[in-house]
This record gives structure tokens, sequence and C-alpha cells, in this order.
């Protein structure tokens, strides 16, 4: 019962509003059927009044002819003179009830008018009355009252009117089956996308709507669809996250597990093997701390909780400086780094440590993956944006792996980035954070040839002024 309120509802407002159209609509027919009614039936009084009138006032007609003829129409008659008494009277009104001659009505008539009204006699019946002037010699000798009575036109109504109230009760009857089959057409797809929702919040991320119209309710069913796809999406890559979170977090433990024994057990021979253990501990204990730092930022900001601090940067100096950061591991690689810069200096509006970041996280990775050659790191100034280039002369990325190189734990050669240090996490976090910054970080790559990464800010026109 709880699940069908909305079809109750709905079905209570359409009752009562299809209630209130047909109690309306039977008053203003009933009402109209009535007055027409009665129009016709005092008109038909008056017309006979008029003719009992014309009777009185011939000479060949009697008092008793016009008895007979009163009774035949089902009518009373009152011939009343000047002084208000009865000097004729027919019919099975009683003609001590004499209420209905009002004086007012009476002067109205020896004025030569003509009175029409309805009297309700002592029994509570009622009356249409017609009363005319009689005629002698052009003066008004006396008035004759005509009275029929209603109650024959009141049951005619009532037959009438029974119809009328049956056929409103079948009507009422029919909207009630429709507005029913409506509100169960409207209230079953909010009914059956509720059970889908309940599903979905049980975990059940398989559950699909299968509605296809084109309405609100299609859309809705659509967009129940849409959010159990995205959860659906999100558990596998959360699945899939934690997954490689504990890969990656075994390795290390195991060699530091490992090397720690082989030094605990005093398993080296030389003090040079047991400095190289202990370097290998040192490295993994780095590794761990960067993976941990790695995975904050990234769940920092996929929560959007991470703070960025803006402000007018100058590209320049800041890259300068990263270049020169990198330089040291360069040369022991035997790398040639270079710095480039065209265009006039712009600011940018940007977080100076996320930015450094951003660099240095390529300028690392460039250094990691080249053996030998070149790395070219480039700054270009135009009017509209300032494009940061890091290229190398590296390993490269095969043309397949490139879409993929952007995601969470994403490594060319499983082995490759371990073998060199990383943790998979790098170019993930340097996109967030470009994007963030409202930039935009593209990468093309040859394997064997190289790799460059292209990062494009449009310039904010406050930075411009900052700037220059
Ligand atoms: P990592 O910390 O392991 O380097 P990244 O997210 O920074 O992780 O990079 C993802 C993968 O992309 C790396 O494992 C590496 O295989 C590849 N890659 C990144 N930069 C370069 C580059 N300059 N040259 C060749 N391969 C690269």
């Amino acid at each position: 019962m709880k699940n069908n309120r909305i079809a109750l509802k709905l079905g209570f407002i359409i009752i009562a509003v299809f209630l209130i159209v047909l109690v309306f609509l039977g008053l203003t027919i009933g009402r109209l059927f009535t007055s027409f009614y009665f129009d016709r039936m005092q008109t038909e009084n008056e017309e006979l009044g008029s003719h009992f009138a014309v009777m009185a006032q011939s000479d060949s007609t009697s008092g008793e002819m016009m008895k007979t003829f009163a009774e035949f129409s089902n009518v009373s008659i009152f011939n009343v003179n000047a002084k208000s008494e009865v000097i004729l009277h027919s019919g099975t009104h009683d003609s001590s009830d004499r209420n209905m001659i009002r004086s007012a009505d009476l002067d109205r008539i020896f004025a030569g008018e003509k009175v029409n009204y309805i009297y309700t006699g002592p029994s509570g019946i009622r009356y249409f009355v017609s009363g005319q002037p009689i005629y002698e010699q052009d003066a008004v000798t006396s008035a004759l009252y005509v009275m029929s009575s209603t109650e024959k036109m009141e049951q005619s109504l009532l037959a009438a009117r029974n119809p009328l109230i049956l056929s409103g009760i079948g009507a009422f009857l029919l909207a009630l089956g429709i507005t029913w089959i409506i509100a169960q057409y409207l209230s079953r797809p909010l009914l059956i996308m509720q059970q889908a929702t309940r599903k979905i919040a049980a975990g059940d991320l398989e559950t699909r709507l299968d509605m296809k119209s084109k309405d609100e309710l299609g859309s809705l069913a659509q967009a129940i669809n849409d959010l159990a796809a995205d959860l659906q999406r999100y558990r596998d890559t959360r699945q899939e996250f934690l997954a490689n979170i504990s890969h990656e977090l075994r390795t290390p433990i195991t060699y530091l597990e490992g090397y720690t024994q082989v030094l605990r057990q005093e398993l080296y021979e030389t003090a040079e093997e047991k400095n190289k253990y202990l370097e290998i501990i040192h490295d993994e204990a780095l590794r761990l701390r960067h993976l941990v730092e790695d995975l904050f930022d990234l769940a920092k900001m996929e929560e959007g909780k991470i703070n960025l601090q803006l402000d007018g940067v100058n590209m320049s100096d800041l890259t300068q400086q990263v270049v020169r950061k990198a330089e040291l591991k360069s040369i022991e690689k035997g790398l040639n780094l270079k710095y480039n810069e065209t265009g006039t200096m712009r600011q940018i509006h940007a977080d100076k440590k996320r930015m450094e970041q951003i660099i240095l996280n390529l300028l690392e990775n460039a250094v990691r993956y080249t053996e030998k050659g070149e790395i070219n790191v480039s700054l270009t100034y135009t009017s509209s944006a300032v494009l940061l280039v890091v290229e190398d002369s590296g390993m490269g990325i095969p043309e397949d792996e490139l879409p993929y190189i952007f995601e969470r734990f994403y490594r060319v050669e499983k082995s490759r980035s371990r073998q060199y240090g990383g943790t998979g996490l790098g170019l993930s976090i340097v996109k967030k954070l470009v994007e963030l910054q409202g930039g935009q970080i593209t990468v093309t790559s040859q394997v064997n040839q190289g790799t460059r990464f292209e990062i494009q800010f449009i310039r904010q026109p406050s930075c411009q002024e900052a700037g220059e």
C-alpha cells in the first residue's frame, strides 16, 4: 500500500477535480433546466389567464362554463371585485385562503396591469399565479386570478433529474476506472525505478532499467542507468587501484625484509657488499616514501581537497631553477641538458610549488628514461599562451601505449620504471595538476628516438599585466 502512495495521491487529485467539475456541471444543468421549465409554465399560466379574461368579458360565457373550463384545465380561478370580495371561485385551491390576493397587486390590476408571481399555499404547495383585469365598457370591473399548481411540473422535473444523476454516477465510476489505470500507468515505472535504485544501493551495480520512453520518466531511467554504470566503473577502478597499491607496497617491503635479514645474519662477505645492501634498503625506503606521498597527493586531488595557492608565477625563473635541480643527475648519466626560451616573459596565474612539481616530474622522467643524447627544456611565450616543452632522446614510448601513460600505475614494460625507481603515479599526478591549473598536457613519442611532453597554459589578462 505504502508503495502506491503516488498513485493514490494522483488518483485522489484527478477524482477530486473531476467531482468538482461534475457537481458544478450537474448543478448548472439542473438550474438551467428548472428555470427553463418554470418560465414556460409561467407563460402558459399567463396565457390561460388571458384566455379566462376574454371568456369573462364575453356575454355568452356563464360562470358555470368558466368553472367547468377551469376544472378541465386543472387550474383554480378567483374573480375578485374592487372591494376585494371573491365573486367567483373554482378549482381545488381553498377559496378561504386568499393570501395570494394582495392589495398592492389588486391596485395594479384595477389600474389595467397584469401581475404574475409564485405563491406558496399554507400546505406548502407552490402555485403560478396570474392576475388580469376584466373590462366592461373600457372600465375594470373585477380582477381574475388563475392559479396552477407547480406540483406536476416539479414531479416531471424530478423525473428528468433522475437520469441526469444516474449518468453523473456512471461518469464518475468511469472516471474512477480511468484514473486508476492512469495512476497505475504513471506510478508503475516509478516503482520499478525505486526497486532498481534499491538494488544499486545494495551493491548490485549490474542492474539496468529497460525503459525506452522519450518523456521525463525515460530520461530519469536513463540517468539511473548512467549512475549505475558510473558506480560500476568507479568500483572496478577502485578495486584495481587497491590491487595496484598492495602490489606496489609488497615489492619494496619484500626487498626491505630480505636485505635486512641478510644484514642481520651477516650474510655478506665484504664491507662493500654490505654497503650495497644498505643502499638498496635506503632506495626502497625512499621509494616507499615517494609512493605514500604520491598516493596522498592523488587522494587529495581526487577528493577535490587540494588547495592551490594561485599567484603570478614567473615561469622562466621557475623552469630554470628546476633545470638546475635536475642537472646533477643528467651530468651523472652523461646527458646534455639544455634550456631555451623564446618570446617575452610573462607571468601565469598558477601554484608555484605545484608547477615546480610538474616540471621536475617531467624532467626526472626524461633523465630516468634516457641513456644518451640530450634533454631539451624550452619555454615559448606567445601573446595568448605559454608553452613548456620537455623533450628527450631516450627510449621512447610505443605508440599503442601512449594513450595510457597518464593512468595511475601504468607503466610501459612493467619492470621498466621499477628498475628506474618510479612509482607509476607521476604522470597521472602531473596531468591532474596541469588540468587543475587550467592547462593542457600532450605527449608524442617514438621508440628509441625520444619523447616530447608539451604543456600549454592559456594566459589570463591579469597575469599579462603582472609580468610586463
Ligand atoms: P614512473 O614514476 O614509474 O615514471 P610515470 O607516471 O611518471 O611513472 O610514468 C608512467 C610510465 O611512462 C613510466 O613507467 C614510463 O614507462 C613511461 N614514461 C614516462 N616518461 C617517459 C619518458 N620521458 N620516456 C620514456 N618513457 C616514459
